[in-house]
């Protein structure tokens, strides 16, 4: 039994006749760039996530620069982000010249927290950019009160998290990334929805924002040759919308066969004391991006050789704070955020994906109990 900690083999299997001919469709067209196939997955994509625009891009990173220059924040303003993320999340705000402020985060969820937040706004602050780690959304309905409260831009950080619905205290349900000002995500081939190279997109419901970032995406230029500001070229290529048509409407499915491995897991692991299970937030769903358990007695590189032993990967999301990233050194004044610490030494995580037998998930679930047993 092979296991790993995505497949994305078994699942081209599933769909391949579909997405070979779609593929092959684009190279018959030689219309790479743009066109049809592009045009359809921004407005499928507008569809599913119930937002009014879809600007597609080359990648996540991308389309967190693309919403931090369309919103027009300037060098020296400072933006809150979880300290315990991916790099993307930050690096884009180092890019521009902003000044990146991390705070805590949840030790449930692992999303940031609208009270680490509040304590973290000061009179520079401008955006607030809450990742949806792991598969569920930040808690962001008293985000938006105090960014509204403050006059602070939300750009969510979606790249985990496409798919998962985001309930409101009056009941209204909206997908993450169509909430913020700007929601950003990524088709990396490891995401939720990934295509089969680089790609990404921004959504939002704002007419003015929506324009400004298709502007900036495509060279500053607002018509042909007229180059209205300094802008990057970000696309979304049109092999990889083709690819993406007909990943988007297996989506559903995918998340519920990665939530129904979770939910395997959770029952496995429901007796062992020293095991954390992933909590699961009552107003956002999950989809289950990764799979990660704190297991913050136990001895982590030793269960990591354990089950490497038995052929099943397992990766550390994520070792290293980013205040402690050298990259960042000049916004770090050496205090440290406790429960980012505690997450950075105790989490691990599982394989997780569209694919996952029973078998495998037994296998797992066997070689890490009797890891604890033992
Ligand atoms: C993957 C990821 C990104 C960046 O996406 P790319 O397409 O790889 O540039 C940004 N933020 C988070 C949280 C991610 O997981």
């Amino acid at each position: 039994m092979n296991i790993s900690m995505v497949d994305l083999k078994t699942q081209y299997h599933h769909i391949k006749t579909e997405i070979d001919s779609e593929v092959l469709g684009v190279i018959e067209s030689t219309q790479f760039i743009g066109g049809p196939k592009v045009v359809a997955f921004r407005e499928n994509l507008e569809q599913y996530l119930g937002v009014k625009h879809v600007i597609p891009c080359a990648n996540g990173t991308d389309a967190l620069q693309i919403a931090m220059m369309a919103l027009e924040l300037k060098p020296g303003d400072e933006v809150i982000v979880p300290a315990f993320t991916y790099v993307a999340t930050a690096e884009v705000i180092g890019l521009l010249g902003l000044v990146p402020v991390m705070t805590d985060v949840d030790p449930d969820t692992f999303n940031i927290r609208v009270d680490h937040i509040e304590a973290a706004i000061t009179p520079r602050t401008r955006a607030i950019v809450p990742v949806h780690l792991f598969g569920q959304c930040a808690d962001l309905e008293p985000i938006m009160v105090l960014a509204k409260k403050h006059n602070l831009y939300v750009i969510e950080d979606n790249a985990q998290t496409i798919g998962a619905d985001y309930t409101f205290s009056d009941g209204t349900r909206k997908k993450s990334g169509a909430i913020g000002h700007f929601g950003c995500t990524s088709f990396f081939p490891s995401k939720n929805l990934g295509c089969y190279g680089d790609g990404g997109a921004l959504m939002t419901n704002d007419d003015n924002l929506a324009a400004a970032a298709r502007v900036i995406a495509n060279h500053g230029q607002s018509k042909l040759y007229y180059h209205d500001k300094i802008g990057v070229n970000s696309r979304l290529d049109a092999i990889q919308a083709a690819v993406l048509n007909v990943k988007l409407k297996y989506l559903d499915d995918y998340c519920a066969a990665r939530r129904s491995a979770a939910d395997y897991y959770d029952g496995a692991f429901s007796g062992i004391d020293a095991i954390k299970t992933p909590a699961r937030h009552p107003k956002s769903s999950h989809v289950f991006h990764q799979y990660t358990l704190q297991i913050p007695g136990a001895d982590r590189e030793g269960l990591k050789v354990h089950l490497a032993e038995q052929g099943i990967p397992s990766m550390i999301y994520y070792p290293v704070p980013l205040y402690k990233q050298k990259a960042f050194s000049s916004n770090w004044n050496g205090g440290e955020l406790p429960v980012t610490e505690h997450l950075c030494n105790t989490v691990i995580s599982l394989p997780i994906h569209t694919e996952l037998a029973n078998e495998a998930l037994e296998k797992i679930t066997g070689t890490v109990k009797l890891y604890f047993a033992g």
